[in-house]
């Protein structure tokens, strides 16, 4: 068994988010890609004789209780493939909480990765996937990295290979938005959806010009009739000369996308003068490593 490990658990962002229809379970059949951010907490592993699972954090509003995501995933492979041993989990937040980012999630699909390196319990990523979607929906991306269209609830991935590098402006308005509002208000049969398949065939082609043309969110709407702050961001990074600019997953975090450093930094101090949480990274796209 290893001594501890620290993974990286990089941020998601969706070039393209479709709500399909409600199913018979209550979820909703979705439509998205998906694609990895260089913004990253790192999530530090460290085994324990006893079976304690604790976790801490930076960060702190973050819960260090079962309701945490790192705890879950590691809860169900001490369960299931290694009933002697715990963890302690430090989780090093650098990815904005409840930003539409996917940052528990993330940390869930580190632990997952992680544990199943130092516990040696020898997985395949696919093993990991199937475990995380017990998670959360966004966990078996996150399991994988790279670049995907989720469908299903978001567990069902077909993966794409890298989008064209490129930066990526994320900034997240102080004011959430709570995701069950925002289903109240979509209106499946009257909203535009967005062209997947443009977005893919872009992504396919390297077409930067198509790619930013094709992001499209069909919760940005509804997001803006809760908080006008979302559409304000948006509006000024167009206005500031984005390339591509769009809500990530329920918001309220906008991204824009430029091809060139210059651009990015100018977007970004463009929107300093009023708004704290701003950064800029560049897109990642291709799957994790093996640890
Ligand atoms: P998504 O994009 O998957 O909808 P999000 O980026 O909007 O997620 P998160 O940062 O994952 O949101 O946080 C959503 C909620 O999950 C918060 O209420 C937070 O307290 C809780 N949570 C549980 N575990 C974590 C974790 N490890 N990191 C961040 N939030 C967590």
């Amino acid at each position: 068994m290893l001594d501890s490990i620290i993974v990286k658990a990089p941020a998601k962002i969706n070039l393209t988010l479709d709500v399909l229809h409600k199913r018979n379970d209550g979820y909703h059949e979705v439509e998205m890609v998906m694609t990895t951010v260089d913004l990253a907490d790192r999530v530090h592993l460290q085994p324990l004789n006893s079976r304690k699972i604790q976790v801490e954090s930076n960060n702190g509003f973050l819960p260090t209780d079962k309701s945490n995501l790192a705890w879950q995933a590691a809860r169900i492979l001490q369960e299931r493939y290694a009933p002697k041993t715990g963890v302690k989990i430090y989780i090093d937040k650098k990815i904005p909480v409840s930003a539409g980012l996917a940052g528990g999630s993330t940390d869930a699909a580190a632990v997952l990765r992680g544990l199943n390196k130092i516990w040696n319990l020898q997985l395949s990523t696919e093993a990991l996937a199937e475990i995380g979607a017990e998670i959360g929906s966004d966990v078996p991306f996150c399991v994988h990295g790279g670049t995907a269209v989720a469908r299903g609830r978001g567990e069902k991935l077909t993966f794409l290979p890298a989008p064209p590098p490129c930066w990526v402006v994320l900034a997240k308005p102080a004011q959430g938005v709570s995701t069950k509002d925002i289903y109240s208000r979509l209106n499946l049969e009257t909203m535009k959806h967005p062209d997947t398949g443009r977005m893919v065939r872009a992504i396919e082609e390297k077409d930067f010009h198509t790619i930013c043309l094709s992001l499209e969110n069909v919760m940005e709407e509804a997001t803006f009739s809760l908080n006008s702050d979302v559409k304000m961001i948006k509006d000024r990074l167009q206005q500031y000369g984005a390339e591509g600019a769009v809500m990530s997953g329920s918001g309220p975090t906008v991204f824009a996308l430029a091809s060139g450093q210059s651009r990015a930094d100018r977007l970004c101090n463009g929107l300093k003068g009023f708004m704290e949480e701003v950064h800029v990274v560049r897109m990642i796209g291709t799957p994790h490593k093996p640890l």
